[in-house]
Protein backbone atom coordinates (compact mmCIF):
# COMPACT_ATOMS: atom_id res chain seq x y z
CA UNK A 1 0.00 0.00 0.00
CA UNK A 2 3.01 2.25 0.25
CA UNK A 3 3.65 1.90 -2.85
CA UNK A 4 0.18 3.08 -3.60
CA UNK A 5 0.31 6.05 -2.18
CA UNK A 6 4.10 7.17 -3.85
CA UNK A 7 1.97 6.40 -7.26
CA UNK A 8 -1.18 7.95 -6.58
CA UNK A 9 0.95 11.55 -5.49
CA UNK A 10 3.75 10.87 -8.22
CA UNK A 11 0.35 11.31 -10.14
CA UNK A 12 -0.28 14.33 -9.57
CA UNK A 13 3.08 15.53 -9.79
CA UNK A 14 3.12 14.51 -12.82
CA UNK A 15 -0.04 16.75 -13.56
CA UNK A 16 1.53 19.85 -11.64
CA UNK A 17 4.21 19.36 -13.79
CA UNK A 18 2.01 19.25 -17.02
CA UNK A 19 0.03 22.17 -15.76
CA UNK A 20 3.35 24.44 -14.87
CA UNK A 21 4.93 23.61 -18.14
CA UNK A 22 1.01 24.83 -19.61
CA UNK A 23 1.64 28.10 -17.99
CA UNK A 24 -1.41 28.07 -15.91
CA UNK A 25 -2.07 30.31 -13.02
CA UNK A 26 -0.36 29.96 -9.35
CA UNK A 27 -3.70 29.39 -7.79
CA UNK A 28 -4.19 26.75 -10.55
CA UNK A 29 -0.85 25.20 -9.08
CA UNK A 30 -0.98 25.94 -5.30
CA UNK A 31 -4.93 23.79 -5.35
CA UNK A 32 -3.07 20.78 -7.11
CA UNK A 33 -0.21 21.28 -3.78
CA UNK A 34 -3.62 20.99 -1.56
CA UNK A 35 -4.76 18.35 -3.55
CA UNK A 36 -1.52 16.35 -3.24
CA UNK A 37 -1.17 17.18 1.01
CA UNK A 38 -4.80 16.13 1.10
CA UNK A 39 -3.97 12.80 -0.80
CA UNK A 40 -1.20 12.01 1.51
CA UNK A 41 -3.36 12.28 4.62
CA UNK A 42 -6.02 10.24 2.94
CA UNK A 43 -3.31 7.33 1.76
CA UNK A 44 -2.01 7.57 5.31
CA UNK A 45 -5.74 6.39 6.29
CA UNK A 46 -5.78 4.51 3.46
CA UNK A 47 -2.83 2.50 5.14
CA UNK A 48 -4.80 2.14 8.09
CA UNK A 49 -7.86 0.99 6.47
CA UNK A 50 -8.35 -0.12 2.70
CA UNK A 51 -10.93 -2.48 3.96
CA UNK A 52 -14.55 -0.16 3.50
CA UNK A 53 -17.06 -0.88 6.36
CA UNK A 54 -20.44 1.66 6.52
CA UNK A 55 -20.12 1.07 10.05
CA UNK A 56 -16.69 3.16 10.53
CA UNK A 57 -18.38 6.48 9.42
CA UNK A 58 -20.59 8.82 12.23
CA UNK A 59 -22.61 10.44 9.07
CA UNK A 60 -24.13 8.63 6.02
CA UNK A 61 -25.41 10.85 3.36
CA UNK A 62 -27.01 10.07 0.16
CA UNK A 63 -27.88 12.01 -2.92
CA UNK A 64 -31.41 11.32 -4.49
CA UNK A 65 -31.29 11.25 -8.19
CA UNK A 66 -29.76 7.91 -9.44
CA UNK A 67 -28.55 6.89 -6.21
CA UNK A 68 -31.90 6.24 -4.20
CA UNK A 69 -34.30 7.19 -7.16
CA UNK A 70 -33.69 4.69 -9.91
CA UNK A 71 -35.07 6.51 -13.29
CA UNK A 72 -35.90 4.81 -16.13
CA UNK A 73 -33.64 6.18 -18.51
CA UNK A 74 -34.74 5.46 -21.58
CA UNK A 75 -38.14 6.94 -21.31
CA UNK A 76 -36.87 9.99 -19.54
CA UNK A 77 -33.83 10.85 -22.20
CA UNK A 78 -36.07 10.33 -24.79
CA UNK A 79 -38.26 12.61 -23.10
CA UNK A 80 -35.61 15.16 -22.78
CA UNK A 81 -34.17 15.18 -26.26
CA UNK A 82 -37.83 15.47 -27.39
CA UNK A 83 -38.84 18.40 -25.09
CA UNK A 84 -34.67 20.04 -25.77
CA UNK A 85 -35.41 19.57 -29.71
CA UNK A 86 -38.69 21.23 -29.87
CA UNK A 87 -37.57 24.21 -27.57
CA UNK A 88 -34.90 24.96 -29.98
CA UNK A 89 -36.87 24.90 -33.36
CA UNK A 90 -39.78 26.42 -32.00
CA UNK A 91 -37.40 29.45 -30.06
CA UNK A 92 -34.38 29.36 -31.37
CA UNK A 93 -34.83 28.76 -35.36
CA UNK A 94 -32.91 25.19 -35.31
CA UNK A 95 -33.37 23.43 -38.19
CA UNK A 96 -36.21 20.68 -37.49
CA UNK A 97 -34.54 18.07 -40.09
CA UNK A 98 -31.49 17.71 -38.02
CA UNK A 99 -32.93 18.47 -34.41
CA UNK A 100 -36.43 16.28 -35.32
CA UNK A 101 -34.73 13.46 -36.90
CA UNK A 102 -35.85 10.13 -35.07
CA UNK A 103 -33.79 8.37 -32.27
CA UNK A 104 -32.55 5.36 -34.44
CA UNK A 105 -30.02 3.03 -32.92
CA UNK A 106 -27.16 4.43 -34.02
CA UNK A 107 -28.13 8.22 -32.81
CA UNK A 108 -28.84 6.47 -29.18
CA UNK A 109 -25.44 4.64 -29.51
CA UNK A 110 -24.00 7.92 -29.50
CA UNK A 111 -25.23 9.02 -26.13
CA UNK A 112 -22.33 8.21 -23.65
CA UNK A 113 -22.62 9.71 -19.66
CA UNK A 114 -19.31 11.70 -19.11
CA UNK A 115 -18.47 13.58 -22.80
CA UNK A 116 -16.91 16.54 -22.79
CA UNK A 117 -18.42 19.31 -24.83
CA UNK A 118 -16.09 21.92 -26.76
CA UNK A 119 -18.67 24.97 -27.24
CA UNK A 120 -16.86 27.33 -29.87
CA UNK A 121 -15.30 24.31 -32.00
CA UNK A 122 -18.29 21.71 -31.66
CA UNK A 123 -16.31 19.01 -30.60
CA UNK A 124 -17.07 16.55 -28.07
CA UNK A 125 -14.29 14.54 -26.32
CA UNK A 126 -13.15 11.85 -24.56
CA UNK A 127 -10.06 12.14 -22.44
CA UNK A 128 -8.04 9.66 -20.72
CA UNK A 129 -6.63 9.61 -16.82
CA UNK A 130 -4.44 12.38 -17.84
CA UNK A 131 -6.37 14.94 -19.63
CA UNK A 132 -5.03 13.62 -23.45
CA UNK A 133 -7.90 13.78 -25.88
CA UNK A 134 -8.33 10.45 -27.33
CA UNK A 135 -11.62 10.39 -28.91
CA UNK A 136 -13.53 13.24 -31.13
CA UNK A 137 -16.44 14.15 -32.70
CA UNK A 138 -17.23 16.99 -34.55
CA UNK A 139 -20.47 17.24 -34.45
CA UNK A 140 -21.31 13.63 -35.08
CA UNK A 141 -18.78 12.60 -37.47
CA UNK A 142 -15.43 11.15 -35.66
CA UNK A 143 -12.15 12.36 -36.46
CA UNK A 144 -8.50 10.66 -37.24
CA UNK A 145 -5.92 10.74 -34.60
CA UNK A 146 -4.15 13.09 -36.85
CA UNK A 147 -7.13 15.13 -37.15
CA UNK A 148 -7.31 15.46 -33.23
CA UNK A 149 -3.82 16.41 -33.04
CA UNK A 150 -4.25 19.22 -35.59
CA UNK A 151 -7.09 20.63 -33.42
CA UNK A 152 -5.56 19.88 -30.33
CA UNK A 153 -1.77 20.31 -29.90
CA UNK A 154 -0.19 17.12 -28.51
CA UNK A 155 -3.83 16.41 -27.99
CA UNK A 156 -3.68 18.79 -25.22
CA UNK A 157 -6.08 21.23 -24.23
CA UNK A 158 -6.24 23.67 -21.47
CA UNK A 159 -9.79 23.37 -20.56
CA UNK A 160 -9.22 19.72 -20.30
CA UNK A 161 -6.24 20.31 -17.88
CA UNK A 162 -8.35 22.64 -16.01
CA UNK A 163 -11.07 19.92 -15.44
CA UNK A 164 -9.08 17.30 -14.58
CA UNK A 165 -6.98 19.06 -11.67
CA UNK A 166 -9.81 22.14 -10.60
CA UNK A 167 -12.91 21.17 -11.82
CA UNK A 168 -14.65 24.09 -10.04
CA UNK A 169 -12.28 26.47 -12.41
CA UNK A 170 -14.59 25.60 -15.66
CA UNK A 171 -17.78 24.78 -13.53
CA UNK A 172 -18.31 28.44 -13.34
CA UNK A 173 -16.69 31.91 -14.92
CA UNK A 174 -15.33 31.96 -18.28
CA UNK A 175 -14.28 28.68 -18.93
CA UNK A 176 -18.24 27.27 -18.36
CA UNK A 177 -18.61 28.89 -21.68
CA UNK A 178 -15.83 27.13 -23.46
CA UNK A 179 -16.54 24.02 -22.29
CA UNK A 180 -18.75 21.33 -20.33
CA UNK A 181 -18.76 17.74 -18.76
CA UNK A 182 -22.07 15.77 -19.35
CA UNK A 183 -22.00 14.63 -15.78
CA UNK A 184 -25.45 12.82 -15.08
CA UNK A 185 -28.85 11.47 -17.69
CA UNK A 186 -30.47 14.97 -17.34
CA UNK A 187 -27.36 16.25 -19.29
CA UNK A 188 -26.37 13.36 -21.54
CA UNK A 189 -28.68 14.57 -24.60
CA UNK A 190 -27.18 17.61 -24.65
CA UNK A 191 -24.12 15.65 -26.79
CA UNK A 192 -26.80 14.41 -29.64
CA UNK A 193 -28.52 17.92 -29.88
CA UNK A 194 -25.49 19.58 -29.62
CA UNK A 195 -24.03 17.15 -32.54
CA UNK A 196 -26.83 17.47 -35.30
CA UNK A 197 -26.90 21.18 -34.58
CA UNK A 198 -23.52 21.25 -35.46
CA UNK A 199 -23.95 18.87 -38.89
CA UNK A 200 -26.94 21.47 -39.51
CA UNK A 201 -24.63 24.41 -39.86
CA UNK A 202 -21.70 22.67 -41.38
CA UNK A 203 -24.23 21.10 -44.20
CA UNK A 204 -24.58 24.55 -45.24
CA UNK A 205 -21.16 25.47 -45.98
CA UNK A 206 -18.01 23.60 -46.90
CA UNK A 207 -15.96 23.51 -44.04
CA UNK A 208 -16.51 24.19 -40.14
CA UNK A 209 -17.35 27.74 -38.49
CA UNK A 210 -14.06 29.32 -36.35
CA UNK A 211 -16.88 29.38 -33.49
CA UNK A 212 -19.99 28.20 -32.78
CA UNK A 213 -22.13 29.91 -31.08
CA UNK A 214 -24.76 26.98 -29.49
CA UNK A 215 -24.43 26.85 -25.66
CA UNK A 216 -26.16 29.75 -25.20
CA UNK A 217 -29.44 28.61 -27.16
CA UNK A 218 -29.15 25.12 -25.11
CA UNK A 219 -28.44 26.64 -21.55
CA UNK A 220 -31.72 28.02 -22.60
CA UNK A 221 -33.66 24.95 -23.47
CA UNK A 222 -32.36 23.66 -20.72
CA UNK A 223 -33.39 26.12 -18.37
CA UNK A 224 -36.61 25.86 -19.69
CA UNK A 225 -36.97 22.60 -18.59
CA UNK A 226 -35.66 22.27 -15.65
CA UNK A 227 -36.06 26.14 -13.92
CA UNK A 228 -37.28 24.93 -10.39
CA UNK A 229 -39.98 27.24 -10.08
CA UNK A 230 -41.81 25.72 -13.14
CA UNK A 231 -42.28 22.72 -11.39
CA UNK A 232 -45.00 24.04 -8.97
CA UNK A 233 -45.74 26.64 -11.74
CA UNK A 234 -46.64 24.03 -14.53
CA UNK A 235 -44.40 26.21 -16.79
CA UNK A 236 -42.54 23.22 -18.29
CA UNK A 237 -43.84 20.23 -20.26
CA UNK A 238 -40.84 18.31 -18.46
CA UNK A 239 -42.38 18.70 -15.05
CA UNK A 240 -46.19 18.63 -15.95
CA UNK A 241 -45.08 14.89 -18.16
CA UNK A 242 -43.31 13.71 -14.89
CA UNK A 243 -46.61 14.99 -13.07
CA UNK A 244 -49.14 13.07 -15.00
CA UNK A 245 -46.61 10.00 -16.00
CA UNK A 246 -44.36 9.21 -12.65
CA UNK A 247 -44.75 5.44 -13.45
CA UNK A 248 -42.67 5.98 -16.92
CA UNK A 249 -39.87 7.24 -15.79
CA UNK A 250 -39.25 6.68 -11.96
CA UNK A 251 -38.97 2.76 -11.15
CA UNK A 252 -39.89 1.88 -7.23
CA UNK A 253 -36.89 1.71 -5.06
CA UNK A 254 -36.61 -1.46 -3.89
CA UNK A 255 -37.88 -1.86 0.15
CA UNK A 256 -34.35 -3.85 0.79
CA UNK A 257 -32.71 0.23 0.17
CA UNK A 258 -35.02 1.70 1.79
CA UNK A 259 -35.13 -0.95 5.23
CA UNK A 260 -31.39 -0.96 4.64
CA UNK A 261 -31.26 3.18 4.94
CA UNK A 262 -33.69 2.56 8.22
CA UNK A 263 -31.26 0.13 9.67
CA UNK A 264 -28.16 2.35 9.24
CA UNK A 265 -30.60 5.44 10.85
CA UNK A 266 -31.02 3.53 14.40
CA UNK A 267 -26.93 3.12 14.27
CA UNK A 268 -25.41 6.22 12.40
CA UNK A 269 -26.73 9.71 11.20
CA UNK A 270 -28.04 9.91 8.23
CA UNK A 271 -28.29 12.64 5.51
CA UNK A 272 -29.83 13.82 2.28
CA UNK A 273 -28.33 16.33 0.15
CA UNK A 274 -30.35 16.95 -3.11
CA UNK A 275 -30.06 19.31 -5.50
CA UNK A 276 -33.54 19.21 -6.63
CA UNK A 277 -36.10 21.40 -5.73
CA UNK A 278 -38.26 20.49 -2.54
CA UNK A 279 -41.24 20.60 -4.07
CA UNK A 280 -39.84 18.24 -6.98
CA UNK A 281 -37.47 16.18 -4.21
CA UNK A 282 -41.05 15.67 -2.34
CA UNK A 283 -42.74 14.38 -5.39
CA UNK A 284 -39.90 11.97 -6.87
CA UNK A 285 -39.38 10.80 -3.26
CA UNK A 286 -43.00 10.33 -2.35
CA UNK A 287 -43.63 8.06 -5.69
CA UNK A 288 -40.75 6.18 -5.40
CA UNK A 289 -40.07 5.86 -1.14
CA UNK A 290 -43.40 6.38 -0.10
CA UNK A 291 -45.00 9.23 1.95
CA UNK A 292 -42.54 8.85 5.03
CA UNK A 293 -39.29 9.48 2.70
CA UNK A 294 -38.33 11.98 5.26
CA UNK A 295 -38.21 9.72 7.84
CA UNK A 296 -35.41 8.02 6.63
CA UNK A 297 -32.81 10.63 7.00
CA UNK A 298 -31.97 12.82 10.16
CA UNK A 299 -31.67 16.14 7.98
CA UNK A 300 -32.58 16.68 4.35
CA UNK A 301 -31.07 19.13 2.67
CA UNK A 302 -32.54 20.73 -0.80
CA UNK A 303 -31.66 22.74 -3.66
CA UNK A 304 -28.10 22.42 -2.39
CA UNK A 305 -26.34 23.78 -5.36
CA UNK A 306 -23.70 20.95 -6.07
CA UNK A 307 -21.01 21.15 -6.19
CA UNK A 308 -20.68 24.77 -5.03
CA UNK A 309 -22.40 23.57 -1.60
CA UNK A 310 -19.07 21.96 -0.62
CA UNK A 311 -16.95 25.11 -1.11
CA UNK A 312 -18.54 28.25 -0.35
CA UNK A 313 -20.97 29.13 2.43
CA UNK A 314 -24.30 29.72 1.33
CA UNK A 315 -26.91 30.01 3.88
CA UNK A 316 -29.72 27.50 4.74
CA UNK A 317 -33.18 28.74 4.30
CA UNK A 318 -35.92 27.07 6.28
CA UNK A 319 -38.76 25.66 4.09
CA UNK A 320 -42.76 25.67 4.64
CA UNK A 321 -45.24 24.43 2.25
CA UNK A 322 -42.53 23.65 -0.21
CA UNK A 323 -41.17 27.37 -0.77
CA UNK A 324 -38.35 28.98 1.22
CA UNK A 325 -39.17 31.04 3.89
CA UNK A 326 -36.26 32.11 6.53
CA UNK A 327 -32.74 32.32 6.09
CA UNK A 328 -30.89 30.71 9.08
CA UNK A 329 -27.74 29.85 10.18
CA UNK A 330 -26.39 25.87 11.27
CA UNK A 331 -26.92 26.23 14.44
CA UNK A 332 -30.47 27.24 14.28
CA UNK A 333 -31.25 23.70 12.35
CA UNK A 334 -33.25 21.08 14.06
CA UNK A 335 -33.39 17.37 13.50
CA UNK A 336 -35.33 15.71 11.11
CA UNK A 337 -35.53 19.20 9.31
CA UNK A 338 -36.07 19.73 5.43
CA UNK A 339 -33.98 22.66 4.59
CA UNK A 340 -32.70 24.12 0.94
CA UNK A 341 -29.52 25.41 -0.30
CA UNK A 342 -26.90 25.67 2.53
CA UNK A 343 -23.23 25.12 2.97
CA UNK A 344 -20.95 21.63 3.65
CA UNK A 345 -19.82 23.40 6.93
CA UNK A 346 -22.30 24.26 8.67
CA UNK A 347 -24.06 20.96 7.82
CA UNK A 348 -21.43 19.10 9.43
CA UNK A 349 -21.06 21.22 12.61
CA UNK A 350 -24.85 20.21 12.96
CA UNK A 351 -24.18 16.45 12.06
CA UNK A 352 -21.35 16.30 14.85
CA UNK A 353 -24.11 17.61 17.12
CA UNK A 354 -26.41 15.27 16.20
CA UNK A 355 -23.59 12.52 16.55
CA UNK A 356 -22.11 14.06 19.41
CA UNK A 357 -18.48 13.88 17.84
CA UNK A 358 -16.62 17.74 17.51
CA UNK A 359 -15.42 15.87 13.79
CA UNK A 360 -17.84 13.70 12.94
CA UNK A 361 -16.58 10.80 10.15
CA UNK A 362 -18.98 11.57 7.50
CA UNK A 363 -19.43 9.51 4.20
CA UNK A 364 -21.39 10.59 0.92
CA UNK A 365 -23.09 8.15 -1.55
CA UNK A 366 -23.64 9.64 -4.69
CA UNK A 367 -23.45 9.18 -8.50
CA UNK A 368 -22.25 12.93 -10.23
CA UNK A 369 -18.51 12.36 -10.36
CA UNK A 370 -17.83 15.98 -10.15
CA UNK A 371 -20.20 16.69 -7.82
CA UNK A 372 -21.15 13.98 -5.44
CA UNK A 373 -17.62 12.42 -5.78
CA UNK A 374 -14.30 14.52 -6.72
CA UNK A 375 -14.93 17.98 -5.40
CA UNK A 376 -15.93 16.96 -2.11
CA UNK A 377 -13.44 14.79 -1.61
CA UNK A 378 -10.97 17.22 -2.51
CA UNK A 379 -12.23 20.22 -1.57
CA UNK A 380 -13.65 19.05 2.04
CA UNK A 381 -11.93 15.57 2.81
CA UNK A 382 -15.59 13.91 2.48
CA UNK A 383 -15.16 10.09 1.96
CA UNK A 384 -17.56 8.78 -1.02
CA UNK A 385 -19.12 6.06 -2.70
CA UNK A 386 -20.04 5.66 -6.34
CA UNK A 387 -23.10 4.38 -7.40
CA UNK A 388 -22.53 3.78 -11.33
CA UNK A 389 -25.03 2.20 -13.73
CA UNK A 390 -22.54 2.25 -16.28
CA UNK A 391 -21.21 -0.21 -14.21
CA UNK A 392 -23.98 -2.20 -13.82
CA UNK A 393 -25.09 -1.55 -18.06
CA UNK A 394 -21.57 -2.39 -19.29
CA UNK A 395 -21.34 -5.24 -17.01
CA UNK A 396 -18.75 -6.66 -14.72
CA UNK A 397 -16.37 -9.44 -14.89
CA UNK A 398 -17.64 -12.81 -14.63
CA UNK A 399 -21.14 -11.16 -14.00
CA UNK A 400 -24.25 -11.29 -15.66
CA UNK A 401 -26.67 -8.60 -14.24
CA UNK A 402 -29.03 -7.09 -17.03
CA UNK A 403 -29.78 -3.32 -17.35
CA UNK A 404 -33.09 -2.52 -18.23
CA UNK A 405 -31.79 0.88 -20.43
CA UNK A 406 -29.08 -0.90 -21.63
CA UNK A 407 -29.13 0.53 -24.75
CA UNK A 408 -29.00 4.04 -23.63
CA UNK A 409 -26.02 3.91 -21.08
CA UNK A 410 -23.72 1.40 -23.39
CA UNK A 411 -21.93 2.89 -26.47
CA UNK A 412 -20.44 1.11 -29.20
CA UNK A 413 -19.08 4.33 -30.99
CA UNK A 414 -17.77 5.66 -27.91
CA UNK A 415 -16.80 2.70 -26.17
CA UNK A 416 -16.47 1.71 -22.12
CA UNK A 417 -16.99 4.59 -19.75
CA UNK A 418 -14.18 3.20 -17.80
CA UNK A 419 -11.42 3.13 -20.69
CA UNK A 420 -10.79 4.97 -23.93
CA UNK A 421 -8.73 3.38 -27.02
CA UNK A 422 -4.42 3.84 -27.27
CA UNK A 423 -3.97 2.49 -30.36
CA UNK A 424 -4.43 -0.92 -30.43
CA UNK A 425 -4.86 -1.10 -26.56
CA UNK A 426 -7.19 0.48 -24.25
CA UNK A 427 -6.38 2.54 -21.05
CA UNK A 428 -8.37 4.40 -18.07
CA UNK A 429 -11.12 7.02 -19.08
CA UNK A 430 -10.23 10.04 -17.09
CA UNK A 431 -13.84 9.48 -15.14
CA UNK A 432 -12.21 5.47 -14.28
CA UNK A 433 -9.50 7.70 -12.68
CA UNK A 434 -12.02 9.78 -10.86
CA UNK A 435 -14.01 6.99 -8.72
CA UNK A 436 -10.09 5.14 -8.05
CA UNK A 437 -8.55 8.11 -7.18
CA UNK A 438 -11.91 9.63 -4.87
CA UNK A 439 -14.13 7.14 -3.74
CA UNK A 440 -14.27 3.94 -1.41
CA UNK A 441 -15.59 1.79 -3.34
CA UNK A 442 -17.69 1.79 -7.06
CA UNK A 443 -21.33 -0.19 -6.73
CA UNK A 444 -23.66 -0.30 -9.70
CA UNK A 445 -26.98 -0.09 -7.46
CA UNK A 446 -27.01 0.57 -3.82
CA UNK A 447 -28.88 -3.07 -3.84
CA UNK A 448 -25.36 -4.16 -3.96
CA UNK A 449 -24.61 -3.27 -0.36
CA UNK A 450 -28.52 -2.99 0.93
CA UNK A 451 -28.42 -6.80 1.86
CA UNK A 452 -25.32 -6.93 3.71
CA UNK A 453 -24.61 -5.67 7.35
CA UNK A 454 -23.25 -2.17 7.86
CA UNK A 455 -20.32 -3.94 9.12
CA UNK A 456 -19.45 -6.12 6.70
CA UNK A 457 -15.87 -5.14 5.11
CA UNK A 458 -15.59 -3.99 1.31
CA UNK A 459 -12.09 -4.04 0.07
CA UNK A 460 -11.75 -0.61 -0.68
CA UNK A 461 -9.66 1.83 -3.94
CA UNK A 462 -6.18 2.23 -2.26
CA UNK A 463 -4.24 3.23 -5.48
CA UNK A 464 -2.72 0.04 -6.58
CA UNK A 465 -5.05 -2.54 -7.97
CA UNK A 466 -7.15 -1.01 -9.70
CA UNK A 467 -10.45 -3.15 -9.84
CA UNK A 468 -9.59 -3.82 -6.05
CA UNK A 469 -13.02 -1.22 -4.69
CA UNK A 470 -15.57 -2.19 -7.31
CA UNK A 471 -18.11 -4.56 -6.12
CA UNK A 472 -19.35 -7.17 -6.90
CA UNK A 473 -16.76 -7.03 -9.59
CA UNK A 474 -14.21 -4.74 -12.01
CA UNK A 475 -16.21 -3.08 -14.84
CA UNK A 476 -15.39 -5.30 -17.76
CA UNK A 477 -14.47 -2.18 -19.83
CA UNK A 478 -11.67 -1.31 -17.98
CA UNK A 479 -8.30 -2.48 -19.56
CA UNK A 480 -7.91 -6.07 -19.55
CA UNK A 481 -4.16 -6.10 -18.93
CA UNK A 482 -5.52 -4.37 -15.36
CA UNK A 483 -7.54 -7.34 -15.01
CA UNK A 484 -5.12 -9.70 -15.48
MG1 LIG B 1 -27.59 12.17 -8.60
Amino acid sequence: MIKITQKSISFFHKLQHKVIARGVTPAIISRNRLQIRELSLLSKRHREMSTFKFSDYDCIGFDLDNTILWYNITNMVEMEYQMMAKFLVENKGYDPEYLEKPLTDEAIDFLQKGLILDFDRGNILKTNSEGIIRMVSHGTKFLTTQEIGEIYPNQKWEAIDLLTNDPMAVWNGPWSLKVRALMDYFDMPFSLIFARIVDSIDSKRNEPLDKYEIWPDLYAAACNMFERTNFRKDHSHYFTELKKNPNKYFRKCSNEIVEWIREIKKERTTFLITGSNVDFANFTATHTIGEDWKSLFDVVVCFAKKPGFFVKDSPFWTVDDHEEKEMITGAEMKKGGVYSQGNWGELKSFLGRLCKQESPRCLYVGDNLLQDVQIPSTHVGLETVVVSEELHAEGMVNIAWPHPDEKYLVSSVWGSYFSVPDGEKREDSHWSTIVESYSRICIPSLKVVAHQNIDDGFQAFDGGDKTRGFHPAAPAGIPSEIIS
